[in-house]
């Protein structure tokens, strides 16, 4: 029997886990495709710890398969970074699956269509799953299509990040000063020390990435203490509700911290709770942002602008398939479902849900990982291991 073709798009943790949990079944023939390099996202925060620890970020078939092979593995209660992740972990892994599986490295997934049916074709079509998927993909090469049996979306969230303006839209002049503007968390230690040390800072957020900012910006502060903070975010309350003897003692850590500085305890940081961003515009090296606050418009002026305002799930991947999404999350309907019927503090108490929380109309297509949960930042990796161990039973 023909193998069945199983395009998995992403590179990055769960994409790599996915593979490695099918990578033995001869029925497959799997193909993982990375518009960069593998890890690539992780990359970007390389720098910063995991806030859980490495027994939390290693799936039992992964770990399996690195003992098989004879690669040590860090102390489980050990908290990796991004980059020893990748270069300990995430690389050897990967270095199992070969030759099992193909990679397509620097290759972008553009589009996922039926290679005979269109998105309005049938809706119940039943035969619908035996027209092979058609994807449309960037290459070393230049473009081509390529096809498969089962598609699933792991390409994460990083690529797309949120606007910083009210309601979610962009502020106005932000798409202009793009290049300007930092996104994610900065290398205080590293890359982006020059670019920070003793500036008039904005730093925009209060989830955990801009709280680990905050915390880099504290300890830069510590070299150089005519650095300023101005940090503005949404909420007039308190940032973070803190969870009752959090098992992550990092995340508490950051959770504690974050409150401490919005009550203007941190000597150095300005607080601006209820803040939007409503206008940027570059002012030679500077930048004036008008910030709309409880009171009216607030004006200043700052040399470097920080957004830690979150990511959004780029769905223009499936748009020719037939994906039911929530219409508040952006993510699938079913997971996104089962996500808020146990809305609540803490992500390590969140159930996976079973196999029909994956799936959605269109057959053999999943989104996994941190995009599975769409616009809710509140992904682990142990919630993708669960999601994964799912997929034979959908596959057959
Ligand atoms: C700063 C930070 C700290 C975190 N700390 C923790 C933690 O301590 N514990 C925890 O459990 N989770 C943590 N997370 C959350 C989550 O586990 C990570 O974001 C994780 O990287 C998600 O894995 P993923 O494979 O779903 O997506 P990603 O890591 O985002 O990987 C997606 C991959 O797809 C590739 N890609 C994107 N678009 C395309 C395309 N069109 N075609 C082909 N390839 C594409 C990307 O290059 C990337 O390699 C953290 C996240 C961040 C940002």
């Amino acid at each position: 029997m023909t193998p069945r073709r199983i395009a998995i798009l992403g590179a990055g943790p769960i994409g790599v886990e996915t593979a490695a949990l099918l990578a033995d079944r001869e029925d497959l023939d799997i193909h993982l495709y990375e518009a960069a390099s593998p890890g690539a996202h992780v990359r970007r925060w390389d720098h910063v710890q995991f806030f859980s620890p490495w027994e939390m970020n290693r799936s039992p078939w992964g770990e399996a398969r690195l003992q098989a092979s004879d690669t040590p593995l860090p102390d489980p209660a050990d908290y990796p970074t991004g980059a020893s992740y990748r270069q300990e972990y995430l690389q050897p892994l990967l270095n199992t699956l070969r030759p099992r599986i193909t990679l397509h490295e620097e290759t972008s997934a553009l589009g996922v269509s039926r290679s005979a049916a269109l998105k309005g074709d049938l809706l119940a079509n039943p035969h619908r799953k035996e027209v092979p998927f058609l994807l449309h993909v960037r290459g070393p090469d230049g473009e081509r299509y390529d096809t498969a049996d089962v598609v699933i979306d792991a390409t994460g969230v990083l690529s797309n990040p949120a606007g910083m303006g009210p309601g979610g839209l962009p502020a106005l002049g932000e798409q202009a000063l793009n290049g300007e503007l930092l996104r994610g968390i900065p290398d205080v230690h590293g890359t982006h020390r020059e670019l920070l040390a003793s500036q008039r800072i904005l730093l925009l957020g209060h989830g955990h990435s801009a709280l680990t900012t905050l915390d880099g910006l504290l300890k830069l502060r510590e070299d150089h203490g005519d650095t300023q903070i101005i940090w503005a975010f949404r909420t007039d309350q308190e940032p973070r509700d803190l969870i009752a003897d959090d098992p992550l003692p990092e995340r508490a850590r950051l959770d504690a911290l974050g409150n401490r500085a919005a009550r203007g305890e941190f000597p150095g940081v300005l607080p601006l709770p209820g803040s939007l961003v409503k206008r940027l515009e570059p002012r030679g090296h500077s930048v004036a942002v008008t910030l709309t606050r409880q009171d009216g418009d607030e004006s200043l002026q700052v040399d470097r602008v920080i957004a830690n305002v979150g990511y959004r799930p780029d769905t223009s991947l499936y748009r020719e398939l037939q994906v039911h999404l929530c219409y508040a999350s952006d993510g699938p309907m079913k997971l996104a479902a089962s996500l808020l019927s146990q809305s609540g503090g803490d992500c390590l108490a969140v159930d996976a849900g079973g196999p029909e929380t994956l799936q959605n109309p269109e057959p053999n297509f999943f989104i996994l990982g941190a995009k599975s949960y769409g616009r809710n930042s509140n992904f682990l990796l142990r919630t993708g291991f669960d999601q994964i161990a799912q997929l034979p039973s959908l596959l057959g």
